[in-house]
C-alpha cells in the first residue's frame, strides 16, 4: 500500500480576490483623511483567512491590526513585520496573561480590573472607553477618577454602536468621546469602523478600524462606489435532472414546477454558512445567467434552476450571486453573518 496521501479537491470553494481587498483598504484609507487606515481582523478576517489577509494588507501600507483573543493574535504573529501593531479587542484574562506578557500584540484594556492586570507589566497597551454602546469599555467616570500616568497608553478608542445608521447617538457617542480624551490620552485616538470612516472627518481621528467593508461590505451609500466584492463562493454541480410540471423540490416540498425544466443540485448548503433564508431566494450565477435557488437550502445541498443554462453538468462550476447587500437583501441576514458564516468546508484560493 502506497502512503502517498490522496489529494481530494473540495466540492465548494470560495474565490477571494486579493486585488479587490487591497483596492477596498487603499479606498478606506483615502476616506480616511490624516488618519491611518488599520484592519479589523477578527475572526479570521471575517472568514477569509487572517493570514493571508495580513500579508496583502501590509505590502499595501497597513500597520495595525485587531484580533478578539490572544489565540487569534498567535495565528498571525509570525507574520507581522516590524512596526505592525497587533490588539487584542477582546482584552486580557487572568488566564491570558501568561502568554501575553510574552506576545508581540497588545491588549484593548476593557475594565478598571483588567488595567489594574497589566499596568504591572508595565507593556504597553491600548483603552476601550464605553462611550454609549455598553459593551466592552471602561465608563467615563472611571476613567476621570484613575491616574492614567501609570500606564503605557498607545490607542484611546471607543466603538460606534449605530455608524451605519443616520442617529443621534451617532454624534452622542464621538461627544461622549471627545470629553473623555481630556482626562486619559494615548499616542493615538481612534473611533471609527467601516461605517463610521463615512460619517466625515470629525469620526476619524488618529487612526481608523475597518473590518467589513475591506472584504466588501457597504453599509452605508458613501461607501457604495468605492469597495468592491471579494468573497465569491463557487460549488460544483453533483447532478442534473428534469423536472415535469407538477414536480416537487426539496425538504418540505416547498416548490413546485409550472413547466417542465432541468435543476441542478449543489454540493453546498447551510452547513456552509448559505443559510435558509436564501430558500426560493438565492441566486447562483453561471458568467451572467442567473440561476434561481428552488425550494429549501438543505444542509448539503441546494437544487437551482439551470433553464438558463441547460449545458450544464456534473462537476462544472457555479458562483453564488453574493454582493453583500444584495445577498443581505435577499436572506435577511447581516453582511456581517455571510461572510463570517462560511466555515471550513471550502478550500480558500487567492486570485
Ligand atoms: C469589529 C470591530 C471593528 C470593525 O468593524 P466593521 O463594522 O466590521 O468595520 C472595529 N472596532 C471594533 C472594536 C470592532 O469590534
Amino acid at each position: 500500500m502506497s502512503d502517498k496521501v490522496i489529494d481530494i479537491p473540495a466540492t465548494a470553494r470560495l474565490r477571494l480576490d486579493g486585488e479587490a481587498l487591497v483596492a477596498n483598504w487603499r479606498a478606506l484609507d483615502d476616506m480616511s483623511g490624516a488618519a491611518s487606515t488599520g484592519a479589523a481582523i477578527k475572526a479570521n478576517a471575517y472568514g477569509l483567512g487572517a493570514v493571508e489577509v495580513v500579508r496583502r494588507l501590509q505590502s499595501a501600507g497597513c500597520r495595525d491590526f485587531y484580533v478578539a483573543n490572544w489565540q487569534e493574535a498567535r495565528e498571525i504573529e509570525a507574520s507581522v513585520e516590524e512596526g505592525t501593531r497587533i490588539s487584542v479587542l477582546n482584552g486580557v484574562r487572568p488566564d491570558d496573561m501568561q502568554y501575553a506578557m510574552g506576545s508581540l500584540a497588545k491588549p484593548v484594556l476593557n475594565s478598571v480590573e483588567q488595567v489594574y492586570r497589566w499596568q504591572e507589566t508595565g507593556l504597553p497597551c491600548d483603552l476601550m472607553i464605553n462611550s454609549g454602546m455598553n459593551r466592552l469599555g471602561i465608563n467615563p467616570a472611571d476613567i476621570e477618577q484613575y491616574d492614567w500616568n501609570g500606564l503605557d497608553i498607545d490607542i484611546v478608542m471607543s466603538h460606534l454602536a449605530s455608524a451605519d445608521e443616520d442617529v443621534p447617538q451617532n454624534a452622542d457617542q464621538l461627544n461622549q468621546f471627545d470629553s473623555v480624551l481630556q482626562y486619559v490620552s494615548g499616542k493615538r485616538a481612534s473611533l471609527s469602523n467601516s461605517a463610521g470612516i463615512a460619517l466625515g472627518q470629525a469620526y476619524h481621528f488618529d487612526c481608523t478600524r475597518p473590518g467589513l467593508s475591506l472584504y466588501g461590505g457597504k453599509q452605508r451609500p458613501e461607501l457604495s462606489a468605492a469597495i468592491k466584492q471579494v468573497v465569491f463562493p463557487e460549488t460544483q454541480i453533483l447532478q442534473v435532472r428534469e423536472l415535469q410540471v407538477g414536480d416537487k423540490v426539496g425538504y418540505n416540498a416547498k416548490y413546485t414546477a409550472e413547466r417542465d425544466h432541468p435543476i441542478a443540485i449543489l454540493a453546498m448548503g447551510y452547513a456552509d454558512g448559505y443559510l435558509r433564508g436564501f430558500s426560493n431566494t438565492g441566486l447562483f450565477l453561471r458568467g451572467q445567467t442567473k440561476l434561481p435557488v428552488l425550494g429549501r437550502v438543505s444542509m448539503d445541498l441546494i437544487a437551482i434552476d439551470i433553464s438558463g443554462a441547460s449545458d450544464l453538468g456534473e462537476s462544472d462550476w457555479v458562483t453564488a450571486q453574493y454582493d453583500l447587500p444584495t445577498a443581505s437583501r435577499q436572506s435577511g441576514l447581516s453582511q456581517y453573518e455571510l461572510i463570517t458564516g462560511l466555515g471550513n468546508r471550502y478550500s480558500r484560493y487567492w486570485v
